[in-house]
């Protein structure tokens, strides 16, 4: 990791991107180099593309239990789930226009929902929770008649919370509806057996695993109502037009499967500083909250919401410590407004606004957890001491002791 001023920098965002492992790199050096053919060549090169293209088209399909023909690579998370939505949505025009989604879902499912609203497609947002849990009765209650596709992620990416996606895919498979998954923040964490989860669509991304950026899955059931959405040459058979991104693709199979090789030690490590972070902070910060599930939540997720301080600026003090994080909220038309997932939440807006994910990684250690918080907790004061609110008395600290108002009912957007 870099320096910063004298102490080496400390990244704390592994929900963003991950650095790529040394054997991923190393597997990956030949396919741009000495065995750069085109894998739809016919000479050796080619065909030496081609098998590690089917090697690992084979190790991601061991990971999810699939077939090696239900995998397509993709370039990442995003192509994934447009794919998976539109893919499904205009495959089943005849049978229906009604999309069932959630409203804390990744912008590359909530943005491809609204896009097919224009062309008729009528999109339910199912709330959730203040732990950002999905209700699978809440999406039972959504179906209609039109209903062509559900899709829920996974785990969310600000808050680490874990969806209830067996119990989801009951009420899916019940009403003989397609389910589709964004697993992007789930892999390398979390069971990707695709038919213990009972999905019929899975994205995932490379660089969420410490593989490369610009590679992705998407896993499609065989018999799945789905049609391509990129056309051109054959490649992915007939599923996925344009040269493959060997050299990602072998990389992104190789994190994948060593991801999955020591997971359960992975994760051990992992909760041990999460939850060292969530002690240190709720411990020694006051007027703070823990946001996303108490439990229900993803190994390396840390979220909170602190009292009277704006998300931006703790990013801002952290960084001149040298430490990388995020929040969950983003300046938008001259205003900080909380994201949509804090949003979500009912969190009160004094609370919303002051929103930091930190999300840990296999390369972090205890000692690098303890400097984190002997930096935020001056940071968080010093800022909070800045608020003119803190001039206001202070009421009781809110809690999970009902102060958080009901989500509203779910709704719906688009034309008919
Ligand atoms: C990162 C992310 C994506 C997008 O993946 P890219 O490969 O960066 O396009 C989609 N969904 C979730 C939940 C993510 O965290």
């Amino acid at each position: 990791m870099r320096e910063s001023g004298t102490q080496p920098a400390i990244y704390l965002d592994h929900a963003a991107t991950t650095p790529v492992r040394p054997e991923v790199l190393a597997a990956m050096l030949p396919y741009w180099t000495d065995r750069a053919g085109n894998p739809s060549s016919v000479y050796q090169a080619g065909r030496e593309a081609r098998r590690a293209i089917d090697t690992a088209r084979e190790e991601v399909s061991a990971v999810l239990g699939a077939r090696p023909q239900e995998i397509i690579f993709t370039s990442g998370g995003t192509e994934s789930d447009n794919a998976a939505i539109k893919g499904v949505a205009l495959a089943s025009r005849a049978r229906g226009n009604h999309i069932i989604t959630t409203k804390i879902e990744h912008h590359a499912v909530l943005h491809t929902c609204e896009w097919l609203e224009q062309f008729g497609f009528e999109t339910t947002y199912v709330s959730v929770d203040r732990h950002g849990l999905v209700d699978p009765a809440d999406v039972a209650a959504a179906i209609t008649e039109k209903t062509v596709l559900i899709s829920v992620m996974y785990a969310n990416n600000e808050i680490g919370t874990i969806e209830p996606l067996a119990e989801i895919a009951r009420v899916a498979r019940g009403r003989k509806i397609p389910f589709h998954t964004d697993a992007v923040q789930a892999a390398g964490a979390l069971d990707l057996g695709v038919n213990r989860l009972g999905v019929d669509l899975l994205s995932l991304s490379g660089h969420k695993f410490y593989g490369p950026k610009g590679v992705g899955v998407l896993y499609v059931r065989s018999g799945t109502r789905w049609q391509p959405q990129q056309q051109g040459g054959a490649q992915e058979r007939n599923r996925r037009a344009g040269t493959e991104n060997t050299a990602g693709i072998v990389g992104l199979a190789t994190a994948l499967r060593l991801a999955y090789a020591d997971l359960p030690a992975a994760n051990v490590h992992l909760q041990g500083l999460r939850d060292r972070l969530i002690a240190g902070v709720l411990g020694s910060i006051p007027r703070c909250e823990l946001t996303g599930h108490p439990t229900q939540r993803l190994p390396n997720n840390a979220s909170f919401a602190f009292h009277h301080v704006e998300g931006e600026s703790i990013l801002l003090s952290l960084d001149m410590k040298g430490i990388f994080a995020s929040s969950g909220s983003a300046c938008t038309s001259g205003a900080l407004e909380p994201s949509h997932v804090i949003a979500a939440l009912g969190l009160p807006p004094e609370l919303a606004r002051g929103s930091l994910r930190l999300t840990v990684g296999r390369e972090n250690t205890p000692a690098e957890i303890d400097r984190v918080l002997a930096e935020l907790t001056p940071a968080i004061a010093a800022l909070q001491a800045m608020s003119p609110a803190s001039l206001e008395p202070q009421g009781p600290r809110l809690g999970a002791s009902g102060a958080v108002p009901e989500p509203g009912a779910a709704v719906v957007a688009g034309r008919s």
